[in-house]
């Protein structure tokens, strides 16, 4: 992108404007949540101002407004991953619900000896809702292995992958390393043999172009908030045959054709799965997000990558620090590095960083199995999108490397509240 691309791209996030103590705001926490483009904004607050109504029940104008635009969110929203009907998509609270909601749906299609494999590098919201699931029915849990490069083992993947498989959920890139995973020969793989596939999109939605036909998923979760949208509004992409076989999981209106005390008739998908009044400026919000990608220049996809390998060499040039995640070369990755110290801790790290105003990520990632197969209980991740600069990675690499310097010098040993001038 050029300086004057990225001028005008973060012209429109006011939360990039922060200030603190004279220094400004680094933001490389986006795989946490990315910051929101005033479009976004005016979105939400546009539908709050000029036409909030309830959706789908009025009989009046402005429910019509809004329900007209709150369904045209749907079709803005499912058209971005490539799935060819509106109706294949259920408005979630995000990824982690729409886990929740697929895990729920199971309840009465496993059994004892029936198998789900992860793999582990999955975020805690692809790995407890199927624990949970395994409990109720007796299914057991199996873990594809991975390196510190976050690729998986594949050959046991193929040796784990049977018959007892009924269910393969995958991330579509990890949270906490980076790396892009093979998903689409492992739904292949595991279609093959009759599994049902979901991936968690959370990470892949925000970075990677998704074609949900291509990659013949039974379902794909992902969360506004990660690019550019709204917190608490998500989606759930589903077949059209997968989403008919899951059974409501939450009761309320909205989701019903006809109730009467001798029992109730059922909407079909999508609304089938969205009990109560939905989150409609959320739904409104994340169109107007998708919308804002749709338009961003060609080769935005390029500058996360040359932003990501920039930290990446950067980093591996610094004294003591070991890199998790795929290498520098690969395009396979999200914009993201993860990595430790071998002397200064990560939280400190984290701490410094912050009294400088650049904000990353410590700690475990929501994916604590993942650290422990790595022997580690956390690390520091600084994650990129499209409006961060190289300058900024600059920054990023300099302050490490000053805050290493700071701290493993043993003649003037520098405490975390004075490290920063
Ligand atoms: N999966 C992955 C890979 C994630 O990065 C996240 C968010 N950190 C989630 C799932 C959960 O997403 P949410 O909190 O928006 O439901």
């Amino acid at each position: 992108l050029t300086d004057e691309q990225l001028i005008r791209i973060r012209s429109q996030f006011g939360g990039l404007q922060h200030h603190h103590e004279g220094r400004p705001l680094v933001y490389l926490d986006n795989a946490a949540t990315t910051q929101k483009p005033s479009v976004v904004i005016d979105a939400i607050t546009h539908h709050w101002r000029q036409h909030n109504a309830n959706v789908h029940r009025g009989s009046h104008l402005l429910s019509r407004i809004a329900t007209s635009a709150f369904e045209a969110a749907r079709e803005t929203v499912a058209s971005y991953i490539g799935s060819q009907s509106a109706e294949q998509l259920v408005w979630t609270r995000g990824t982690t619900e729409a886990i929740n909601l697929v895990a729920s749906g199971l309840t009465d299609r496993l059994n004892a000896g029936d198998e789900i494999l992860l793999a582990t590098t999955e975020h805690h919201a692809n790995i407890v809702p199927w624990q949970l699931l395994a409990e109720r029915t007796g299914a057991s849990i199996q873990v594809i292995p991975c390196d510190k490069h976050g690729q998986l083992d594949m050959t046991m993947f193929h040796q784990l992958l049977s018959d007892k498989t009924k269910l393969l959920a995958i991330g579509h890139a990890s949270n906490a390393l980076g790396a892009v995973h093979p998903i689409k020969h492992m739904i292949t793989a595991a279609k093959a043999l009759g599994a049902i596939t979901l991936v968690d999109g959370a990470q892949g939605a925000a970075h990677l172009p998704v074609d949900v036909v291509d990659l013949d998923c039974d379902f794909y979760a992902f969360s506004a908030h990660k690019m550019f949208g709204p917190t608490g509004i998500g989606a759930l992409y589903g077949k059209v045959e997968a989403l008919a076989s899951l059974p409501p999981w939450q009761g309320g209106g909205e989701m019903i054709e006809h109730v009467s005390f001798a029992g109730t008739r059922f909407q079909p998908p999508p609304f089938r799965f969205e009990a109560g009044t939905p989150n409609i400026e959320g739904a409104i919000g994340f169109a107007a997000a998708i919308e804002f990608i749709n338009k961003l220049p060609e080769g935005w996809r390029t500058h996360e990558q040359q932003l990501r390998r920039r930290a990446y060499h950067g980093l591996s040039k610094l004294p003591g620090i070991c890199l998790y995640g795929p290498s520098e070369e690969t395009n396979d990755v999200v914009s993201l590095v993860s990595f430790t110290h071998d002397s200064v801790h990560s939280k400190d790290i984290g701490a410094l960083l912050d009294q400088q105003n650049i904000a990353v990520r410590v700690g475990h990632h929501c994916a604590m199995p993942l650290m422990d197969s790595l022997g580690i209980h956390g690390t520091v991740r600084a994650s990129f999108t499209v409006y961060n600069t190289l300058d900024e990675v600059d920054r990023f690499v300099a302050a490490i490397a000053q805050i290493i310097q700071e701290q493993t010098d043993e003649a003037e040993p520098v405490m975390v509240d004075s490290a920063v001038p």
